[in-house]
């Protein structure tokens, strides 16, 4: 019965039974795993507070059975990140954020580099919800997360005939991805692609660097609301593609932005000529 010491971050949770909690965890050296914490609702000596979404724990438990849930016996919060939950636009981008790693991430395959991507996006989240640049690096946290789930798409050629793509191609032809096939289509094929929709080559760029930025660069790097506005929609294209489903959290997250979300990069709301709605959260 092989015994598991790690630490973790709290993905998803649900109460079972009186007393017991089923959680997610995505753990730094088994990645995504399914967990019963029994007794975690009674027991403050072994469940000390620890127990809550975005929360890094270290946890003690024990595998019974490769297929079974891995059984935790006592938990230490390391990080709470409290100051996420706390403010609701960091705490719905947060949700969204959780729901891709839950659904999407393959269970017990380690990925040192997602850990990481979640400890800097939580930090993130914790300290700059008003960040004038809170929509960029969000954009950018998703980029890196898509291509470390490995669902970035074949970006070099149309899927379709091959043609290559260039920066050398003239303004007006346009490379577009296409939903239903997962990858991109160049403007003489697009008719076959009835859902394609228009990627500058900006936001190709963006996809193609993107996982090679670290916190860092991830502090430096700005791009024009064109760039963001298609990367939001691509990356949401690939994730609905991959997974086969839509996510709650995004719901929720563009019905909030759709209420309360002014865009930061254009002054006067009235005169905004992009439907941000169609495009997703900002
Ligand atoms: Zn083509």
């Amino acid at each position: 019965m092989p015994r598991v010491k790690d630490k973790a971050f709290i993905i998803n949770k649900t109460d079972y039974g009186e007393s017991d909690i089923i959680i997610t965890l995505f753990s730094a050296s088994r990645g995504k795993i399914s967990c019963i914490a029994k007794g975690a609702k009674r027991s403050r000596r072994r469940f000390p507070g620890s127990i809550e979404l975005f929360s890094q724990i270290s946890f003690n438990g024990f595998i019974k059975h490769p297929l079974a849930l891995t059984r935790i016996d006592e938990c230490q919060l390391l990080n709470p990140y409290f100051a996420i939950q706390e403010e609701l636009k960091g705490y719905l981008n947060g949700c969204y954020f959780l729901e891709i790693i839950n659904r999407c991430a393959a269970e017990r395959q380690r990925n040192q580099k997602i850990f990481d991507l979640l400890e800097d996006l939580f930090t993130f989240l914790s300290e700059a919800p008003y960040n004038r640049n809170f929509n960029c690096r969000i954009r950018l946290f998703e980029l890196q997360i898509i291509t470390l789930l490995g669902f970035k798409p074949e970006l070099s050629q149309c899927l379709d005939c091959g043609e290559k793509l260039s920066n050398d191609n003239p303004r007006d032809h346009f490379f577009h991805f296409s939903p239903q096939s997962g990858g991109l289509v160049c403007n003489r094929c697009r008719p076959r692609h009835p859902t394609a929709f228009k990627v500058s080559q900006g936001t190709i760029n963006l996809l193609n660097q993107a996982h090679r930025l670290d916190n860092e660069l991830r502090n430096k790097v700005n791009f024009t609301p064109q760039v963001e506005i298609e990367s939001a929609r691509l990356c949401r294209a690939l994730l609905r593609w991959h997974s086969g489903c839509s996510f709650k959290s995004l719901k929720i997250l563009e019905r909030y932005v759709e209420n309360n979300g002014l865009p930061d990069f254009i002054p006067n709301h009235a005169n905004n000529q992009i439907k941000l709605n169609r495009y997703g959260v900002r």
